[in-house]
């Protein structure tokens, strides 16, 4: 049998890592030969030049993507990401693990992820409206409430989300709220999107808490990345009575052994835009901040940022991979060696925020809405229901937890493509 090397196109470190985890996954179930390079590489892709009038009357082009990387399951759903060092092969690795979040957590999805190089925090408002608008405008026959449904990542918002539904909307010539999720609720978002991923995690990491006989009022937590992921998980773990001892974003990391105010660290950035000179603690630096003798450590930022060399240093019981794809595969090997960390894999750990999303797209589509406590607690009962089964096949199989989430993601992807055949 020949074999096809697809993946020129997206060659990068987080791309292979992706893969290699994927071919782990197909090892450890025994996944037929035929059925893997199906169902490993994005079915498609589309890159986009945007040309947008800057406020002092230049034109900036720039480069947008997007990763469609199953389709065989339902309409794909992911995020759409605004960052200076987007490449296409991160933006197709998003979508693979898209992909195995949607399966494992049993979402009619496949994997998608969208992404444009820029930096957002550099652009005014006029300029973000013109290139969202753009983006979507391009991407008008590629995506869809049945084709392929965008939601807000790194660098994006609901206004952004609230630009692209208008702009869909006015090409085909009614409301369309079920085109992009993470909406403002007033354009038809869901209660509870917002704050969704960051209480999906918090919400886990207490279980996991619970299962190791840890009071989580007794842990102490360093959450790197204070966007909406990471805010909102320290919230919502200050508010179950952990102690949130370090925090960071780009610009560093704030330390207080005594615990950082959340709410106060919060009115800060609204105000600073950035966590540099808040003075709930001390300043040290986001290396440390992972390094730190914590009950539980947060990577809520960027990938690959658990390394060969801080995987040795790390001093958490318990590591809640908030980011997509934080751990690089020879730091994943090196806890596995260890044995001394329970790691929440990404596509388990953040998966709250495309479970509420699949309630806003849910909503939408019926026109009927639910209330906050109606969201939170079917997402709680989906996130009980992926724990279980995750660790229900830890045990079967004596998996790590990370290679127990995606073979079952996996193995559910790779089935409906069996099942389904090839066409024609
Ligand atoms: N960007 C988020 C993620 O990585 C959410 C995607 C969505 O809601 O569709 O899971």
């Amino acid at each position: 049998m020949s074999k096809v090397i697809v993946s020129a196109l997206y060659k990068s470190d987080v791309f292979t890592m992706a893969c290699r985890q994927f071919d782990q996954a197909a090892d450890a179930i025994n996944l037929p030969e035929d059925l893997r390079d199906r169902t490993k590489y994005p079915r498609r892709c589309l890159a986009v030049a945007l040309p947008i009038k800057r406020d002092d009357g230049s034109i900036t082009v720039f480069e947008g993507y997007r990763v469609q990387h199953n389709l065989s399951t339902g309409p794909s759903k992911g995020g759409i990401r605004f960052h200076e060092h987007v490449t296409i092969g991160e933006v197709a690795a998003l979508a693979m693990w898209m992909s195995w979040k949607c399966s494992l957590v049993g979402l009619p999805y496949g994997g998608a992820k969208g992404g444009v190089i820029c930096n957002p925090r550099q652009m005014s408002q006029g300029e973000l409206e013109r290139l969202s608008r753009r983006y979507m405008q391009e991407m008008i026959n590629f995506v869809g409430p049945q084709i392929d449904v965008p939601a807000p990542d790194m660098g994006t918002n609901e206004q952004i989300m609230g630009w692209m539904m208008d702009t869909y909307s006015n090409h085909v010539g009614h409301v369309e709220p079920a085109v992009v999720t993470g909406k403002p609720i007033s354009l038809g978002g869901s209660e509870g999107r917002r704050e969704a991923t960051g209480a999906g995690v918090a919400y886990l990491v207490k279980a996991y808490l619970e299962d190791m006989k840890i009071p989580v009022k007794n842990a102490t937590v360093a959450i790197q990345g204070f966007g909406n992921v990471g805010s909102e998980t320290a919230a919502a773990l200050a508010n179950y009575g952990a102690k949130i001892i370090a925090i960071s974003d780009y610009t560093g990391a704030i330390y207080n052994e005594r615990g950082i105010d959340i709410r106060k660290a919060l009115e800060y950035v609204k105000y600073a835009k950035v966590l540099k000179d808040f003075d709930g603690g001390q300043a040290i630096s986001n290396e440390q901040l992972l390094e730190l003798k914590v009950t539980v450590l947060i990577p809520a930022a960027l990938e690959r940022v658990i390394t060969n060399d801080n995987a040795p240093k790390l001093q958490c019981r318990l590591l809640a991979e908030a980011a997509n794809g934080p751990t690089t595969n020879s730091a994943d090997k090196i806890l596995e060696q260890r044995g001394d960390i329970e790691i929440i894999p990404d596509v388990l750990c953040n998966s709250g925020g495309v479970i509420v999303s699949y309630f806003e797209w849910l909503q939408n589509l019926q026109h009927y809405y639910w209330t906050r406590d109606e969201v939170l607690q079917k997402l709680f009962t989906m996130l009980d229901r992926a724990k279980a089964s995750v660790d229900a096949q830890k045990a079967k199989f004596g998996f790590s937890r990370r290679l127990a989430a995606l073979t079952l993601g996996i193995a559910r992807v790779a089935d409906a493509k069996r099942i389904r055949g090839l066409f024609p």
